[in-house]
């Protein structure tokens, strides 16, 4: 038995869904921790492919528990309309295999409309944000007037709640951003009818995780976004508005450190960044345009274009350590075939000083400049190799290199998107 948290390095979209998804045939349960429908998978099912923000990709594996923690925010259409799609596919989605936490926050429509109206106002100096509400929302939760699920269940309280905070919302929407004011009556019958529809999900997760350890089973702690996003420890401002690193599996499911055996941090191949911030290996190149065009990378939430560059091993390694990382899942090697030569980020120099780690002030990390290591190449065709020994040595020789500038092992290596397209190095639920 083993309870395994999976993580993102870099600043998110490591290919985080391919990893869980081949992970949950191990495991019995799985459970996201924080974010929100800002986070999102793509899934083929029945050669269809859709696209999941809130519930956990598990949910494709019969018999296996998918569970949605109090750290996360909740749009509940989404939510709803992702259980209906699953349904209308044959994919059966219940009250037995998805739990939501009763204690997580709702993104209402001032939510929504704040984030928007804000990030207008920026102009600029935008953060980039999905313009989902997640934030908003997240700012409600800690100022304590934040409506979390159960709060659906009771018109009274929900009345109660929304007229204190739409007196508030309205003001600012009107007033300072010049918006359309929102009205009460028409946001409590559409959040009563989303509480009737979600009631039988709701129920304290913190528990069920808690009886599913104590029968020994193994649960997976699915992380979104990437460290570098986190609130706390990422590029702030550029970040999201959750702590992403694995500390925050214990706040945001409700189990204490201990339940924890082990930490894998998910390494795309090379790095990628959507919206805005400092990226110190971008490539504003040929090289990056062809990352981006093999890659596929466009951003499954929003459709944006995503920024790619080399690898960056300070990113990396600043990963190591806020997760206490046990091992290292690499993806989308296959895209990086046929570059003649490649670098690598070991260092930074910043001014006269060797940075090894990412300097938490963002004025610091912009005068960053990569300190690079060049690897060669290679030009075969590596999505049919399964064993790390049949690869082409340049391949082999990459992967060594990010072994032993992280310190730590590698677990699994992924050579295209298929589940299949995999070498197992260790088995993520059992090793030392
Ligand atoms: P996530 O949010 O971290 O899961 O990242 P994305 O939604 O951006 O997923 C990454 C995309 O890359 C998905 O379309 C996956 O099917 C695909 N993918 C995952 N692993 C690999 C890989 O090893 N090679 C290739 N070519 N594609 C991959």
């Amino acid at each position: 038995m083993a309870n395994v948290v999976i993580i993102g390095t870099q600043w998110g979209d490591e290919g985080k869904g391919k990893v869980v998804d081949l992970l949950t045939e191990r495991a019995d349960c799985v459970v996201r921790f924080q974010g929100g429908n800002n986070a999102g998978h793509t899934l083929v099912v029945d050669g269809k492919k859709f696209i999941l923000h809130l519930i956990p990709s598990g949910i494709l594996h019969p018999g296996k528990v998918c569970m949605i923690g109090n750290g996360t925010v909740i749009d509940p259409a989404v939510l709803i309309q992702e259980i209906d799609r699953l349904n209308g596919h044959g994919v059966a989605v219940s009250p037995e295999n998805l739990v939501l936490s009763r204690y997580a926050h709702i993104i209402m429509p001032y939510h929504r409309a704040l984030d928007i109206a804000r990030e207008n106002k920026k102009g600029k100096s935008k953060i980039g944000t999905t313009g989902r509400g997640i934030g908003p929302c997240y700012e409600d939760k800690v100022c304590r007037g934040g409506i979390r699920t159960h709060d659906l269940f009771n018109r009274k309280t929900l009345r109660k709640k929304l007229e204190k905070n739409l007196e508030e919302k309205n003001f600012m929407l009107g007033k300072f951003f010049g918006e359309e004011p929102l009205d009460i009556d028409a946001i409590e019958e559409e959040y009563l009818a989303y509480g009737e529809r979600l009631a039988p999900f709701a129920d304290h997760v913190s528990e069920r995780i808690d009886e599913l350890c104590r029968q020994g089973r193994d649960v997976l702690f699915e992380g979104a976004q990437g460290t570098h996003l986190d609130v706390d420890h990422g590029t702030y401002p550029y970040v999201t508005s959750s702590n992403t690193v694995a500390g925050n599996v214990c706040a945001g499911a409700g189990i204490g450190p201990t339940r924890i055996d082990r930490v894998l941090g998910v390494v795309k191949a090379y790095t990628t960044r959507v919206g805005e911030g400092p990226f110190p290996t971008e490539l504003r190149d040929a090289t990056g345009e062809r990352i981006q065009s093999l890659g596929g990378e466009y951003g499954s939430t929003t459709g944006r274009p995503r920024r790619c560059g080399w690898l960056d091993m300070v990113v990396v390694n600043t990963s190591v350590r806020l997760n206490g990382l046990a091992g290292l899942v690499i993806t989308k090697l296959d895209v990086l075939t046929g570059i003649p030569v490649l670098k690598v980020a070991v260092g930074y120099q910043c001014g006269s000083r060797r940075l090894n780690s990412v300097p938490p002030e963002l004025d610091g990390l912009e005068a960053c400049r990569p300190i690079y290591e060049e690897l060669p190449g290679w030009e075969e065709d590596i999505g049919r190799v399964r064993r790390l020994g049949d690869l082409p040595s340049n391949t082999q020789r990459y992967l060594k290199a990010i072994e032993e500038i992280a310190g730590i092992p590698l677990a699994i290596v992924s050579v295209g998107p298929g589940r299949d397209e995999t070498i197992a190095l260790k088995d993520p639920f059992d090793f030392e």
